[in-house]
């Protein structure tokens, strides 16, 4: 049995009811058919659409209005820019609230000696919001991977991120870099005695009295544990112990509240090693470590220096 064709009604009607709003306009760009998403997409009825100019649905955006661009396009006879492509745009809801859409519009050819044009609009809201919502979660983590949960100070990660970049800069102006590992003393007794929670106020503690002595252009990061990695870009070893020992006294000078108990002390040990240009930090952070090791044998809550940092 031959098929009979198509009521030509039908596509008419499928649109109607498409998920994704549909206008067309003429070529004075006045609307001349909606489908109901694009009623609920605008907050209007198709009767208040319809013979509307399609600007009462198109943001201010200082430019031309849309009616002047269409016949502007339809007088040039170039290639449409818009026509035929999928593009991210708002368009203004009655409320005047805007509506993030994707637009796909489509030349629908002349019609009695008139030029008509189509246009589908999908919602885009909810996938701008988890777009929006993933780009937050993905800084959050990024910027978590790289700090310390506890001190809030930079992390091993990025103490050596910004270490390299630091060395990587000094290398091209020749200036020298110290690098620094400062270590509380005696802390596993701290713990012991007070509890871990009072350890960990101790070290945030630490990490203020530190970061607080330090300049602006220092790097100061936590390493792990009660170990705190140090950066003194632009400064010789020499000077930098200066500013080590001031660090030192600082952190000496701390009262630490602890209830119950009072005011406890805390002390640490630092050891300052020169970055060689083009070394890489690991042996610096090694022989800081080895001076570190050496202020720890020489009774604590000092500040000594790599015999190699000449
Ligand atoms: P030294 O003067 O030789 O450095 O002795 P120390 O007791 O400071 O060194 P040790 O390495 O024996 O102990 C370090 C302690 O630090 C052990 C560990 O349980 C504790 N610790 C490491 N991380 C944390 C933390 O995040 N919070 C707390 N409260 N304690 C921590
Ligand atoms: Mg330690
Ligand atoms: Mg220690």
């Amino acid at each position: 049995m031959p098929m009979s064709s198509l009521p030509f009604q039908l596509p008419m009607r499928l649109l109607g009811d498409a998920l994704d709003g549909a206008v067309i306009i003429d070529q004075h760009s006045c609307i001349r058919y909606v489908n109901r998403s694009m009623e609920e997409l605008t907050g209007y009825t198709g009767d208040e659409l319809r013979a509307r100019s399609l600007d009462i649905l198109v943001p201010p955006d200082g430019g031309p209005a849309h009616s002047s661009k269409v016949t502007q396009f339809i007088v040039s006879g170039r290639e449409s820019t818009v026509l035929g492509h999928v593009r991210q745009l708002d368009i203004l809801h009655r409320t005047g609230g805007r509506v993030a859409v994707e637009m796909k519009a489509v030349d629908l050819g002349t019609f009695n000696g008139e030029p008509y044009f189509g246009a589908f609009f999908a919602d885009i809201r909810q996938r701008k919001q988890i777009e929006a919502r993933n780009a937050e979660l993905m800084a959050m983590l990024a910027e978590q991977a790289l700090s310390d949960e506890l001190t809030k100070l930079p992390n091993r990660r990025a103490f050596e991120k910004e270490a390299a970049a630091a060395a990587q800069r000094a290398a091209r102006s020749a200036a020298p870099i110290t690098v620094g590992i400062a270590d509380v003393d005696h802390f596993k007794s701290i713990n012991d005695n007070y509890g871990h929670a009072v350890g960990d106020d101790v070290l945030r503690a630490v990490a203020r009295a530190i970061t607080a002595v330090a300049r602006d252009t220092d790097i100061i990061a936590r390493l792990g544990g009660e170990e705190f990695g140090m950066l003194f870009p632009h400064t010789p070893v020499s000077q930098a112990s200066h500013i080590a020992e001031r660090i030192r006294s600082a952190v000496a000078a701390l009262r630490c509240d602890v209830a119950g108990v009072g005011q406890i002390q805390v002390t640490i040990s630092i050891g300052l090693a020169r970055l060689p240009e083009h070394a890489d930090l690991d042996a610096a952070l090694h022989a800081a470590d080895v001076a570190l090791y050496a202020a720890k044998g020489n009774g604590r809550n000092r500040v000594e220096t790599s015999r190699d940092a000449s």
